[in-house]
């Protein structure tokens, strides 16, 4: 029998010498993975609706939690948050749930324009009973098509309309978006799951609230982790109905160490979140510039990206090999990068990298074939983790 602890801390080890470009993750502090550790781990706590909770000895469980919803509604400045959802899936299972009935019709980007493969006809609409229609989309700008949208939601009438990609570049025209919906009678959800960090920190997207009826996603792509999910509201009506979706229905128990985790790192993007998200979108455009100009081809030149990912063009299939062989040649060379083309500059960022020019050029001989071992190593040498109080 392998013993499980030592492949646990071969894997810390083997983390410790490897730069992340994976744009779905994030660093986690020191204090957060403290918090994540800790007896809270074990423990439940529910308060029901009535007040009490089902639970003995959580006093200073909900005092924790209760604190950690305060800090999440300080950073986006929201009326209401719900903190429970143990992911950026759950949170819109729950924003679903508490929008659409059976047999309506949602509208969602394709996945084909890097829209989340969630809300495609065959995963929560198959589990929920509803039906999505597609959002028009122009590939080349990465932009919705306004006027095209407007025509199809005023004929569909969406119960809602969900925006947000996995593959996600460009910020959305939020006002008009308002708009359309409230002539199609829809409400409006922003999953911001791979931009909550960047939504934080007021460089992307920072109207999403303002104009959504609920802004949800994930809390460890550009947030700073744990894994877990949150889902925002101006809305008290639409904030009772999102409590109502978590418990038993949606999942039980909301893991209380991650939620001490949560608060703990809401702390920090208050703290860091403008000065963390102003370097990521430095980085990812200086990044892309130098991958482009090295001859490795990044979609939408010449601004590339308003994010923190870098899309990789299928261009580069004929010289380097598809997005699985570059992100195995990458790997061997100790650099981590997902096999869907995407690179992402939010970890990067906050080990405190800021040398984009260097990065990029060792990352092109990577992906060109070289071995760049060494000089990752020498280049992991400069870093310095920031954005931890
Ligand atoms: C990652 C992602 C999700 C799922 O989030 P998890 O936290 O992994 O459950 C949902 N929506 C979008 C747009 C995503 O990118």
């Amino acid at each position: 029998m392998a013993s499980i602890i030592e492949m646990v801390d071969n894997y810390g080890r083997y983390r410790r010498d490897v730069l992340n470009l994976q744009a779905s993750e994030n660093f986690l502090c020191s204090h957060v993975k403290m918090a994540l550790g800790t007896d809270l781990g074990g423990r439940y706590s529910h308060v029901m609706p009535d007040g009490r909770n089902a639970y003995g000895g959580t006093e200073m469980i909900e005092n924790i939690f209760n604190e950690t919803e305060k800090t999440i509604k300080t950073l986006y400045n929201s009326k209401f948050a719900e903190i429970r959802p143990v992911g950026g899936h759950i949170a819109a299972e729950v924003a679903l749930l508490s929008t659409v009935k059976k047999n309506d019709t949602i509208m969602a980007i394709a996945e084909e324009n890097g829209g989340y493969t969630g809300y495609m006809e065959n995963y929560l609409p198959q589990m929920f009973g509803f039906k999505t229609e597609l959002i028009p989309y122009n590939e080349e700008k990465q932009e919705i098509e306004y006027d095209l949208f407007e025509k199809k939601a005023l004929e569909v009438k969406p119960a809602a309309v969900v925006l947000g990609q996995s593959f996600i570049v460009k910020h959305y025209d939020l006002a008009r978006i308002r708009e359309i919906c409230d002539k199609a009678g829809s409400k409006l959800i922003y999953d911001g799951s791979h931009v909550m960090g960047l939504i934080a920190g007021k460089k992307f997207q920072p109207d999403a609230l303002k104009y959504s009826d609920i802004l949800l996603g994930s809390t460890h792509k550009t947030f700073f982790g744990p894994q877990g999910g949150i889902a925002l509201t101006n809305d008290v009506e639409l904030y009772e109905k999102l409590k109502e979706n978590v418990v038993w229905k949606t999942m039980d128990n909301y893991h209380p160490n991650r939620v001490a985790a949560l608060g703990i790192a809401a702390q920090d993007l208050i703290t860091f979140g403008e000065s963390y998200a102003g370097w990521i979108v430095s980085n990812t455009y200086s990044l892309a510039r130098t991958l482009n100009d090295a001859g490795i081809g990044i979609k939408y030149g010449p601004w590339y990206s308003e994010s923190h990912q870098i899309l990789l063009s299928k261009d580069n299939f004929s010289k380097y090999g598809d997005f699985r062989t570059i992100s195995t040649k990458l790997g061997n060379n100790r650099i981590i990068a997902d096999t869907e083309g995407r690179l992402g500059t939010a970890e990067i960022t906050r080990l405190g990298l800021t040398d984009m020019v260097t990065l990029g050029e060792i990352v092109a001989d990577a992906i060109k074939g070289k071995d760049v071992r060494s000089r990752i190593t020498e280049f992991l040498r400069n870093s310095n983790i920031k954005f931890c109080r």
